[in-house]
């Protein structure tokens, strides 16, 4: 199902990109949670993550590992939570959260970031992976 990440996947719409394989796109969320909150997709369209097919689904887990961990070492924070919903766009993402607090995880409390900040952000996730 096309979707708005089906836009940003083909360079329509613009993103903070963070890094990019041939099957898979990691992003900025434009309303984070905190600082550093990151999309991981695949480039396939598809809606529930546990839907996809094995290979895609690791392959996207693999992705998302390598973006979590690039992510820790440059984002201050005590680690970086993954969460799966998909109530608002469907295409298949995970969420990558720079946790200090609970209410990181909780989707209710937004960050508000600059164009400048999200730049640098999604610039320092990419140079460290
Ligand atoms: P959900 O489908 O509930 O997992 O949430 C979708 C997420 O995508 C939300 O956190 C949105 O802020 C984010 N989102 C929606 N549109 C965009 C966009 N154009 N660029 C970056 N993030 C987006």
């Amino acid at each position: 199902m096309a979707s708005i990440f089906s836009k940003i996947i083909s360079g329509e719409i613009p993103c903070y990109k963070v890094a990019e394989t041939e099957d898979f796109l990691a992003f900025l969320d434009i309303n984070p949670n905190a600082k550093g909150h990151t999309l991981c997709i695949p480039k396939k369209e598809g809606d529930k993550i546990f839907d996809l097919e094995d290979e895609l689904y690791l392959g996207l887990m693999k992705f998302s590992k390598e973006v979590a961990i690039a992510i820790e070492k440059v984002v201050p924070c005590k680690r970086v939570g993954m969460t799966v919903i998909g109530l608002e766009v469907p295409h298949a993402h995970v969420h990558l959260i720079p946790l200090n607090t609970m209410e990181d995880a909780r989707f209710l409390q937004k960050t508000q970031l600059s164009k400048d900040e999200f730049q640098e952000v999604a610039a320092a996730i990419n140079t460290a992976m």
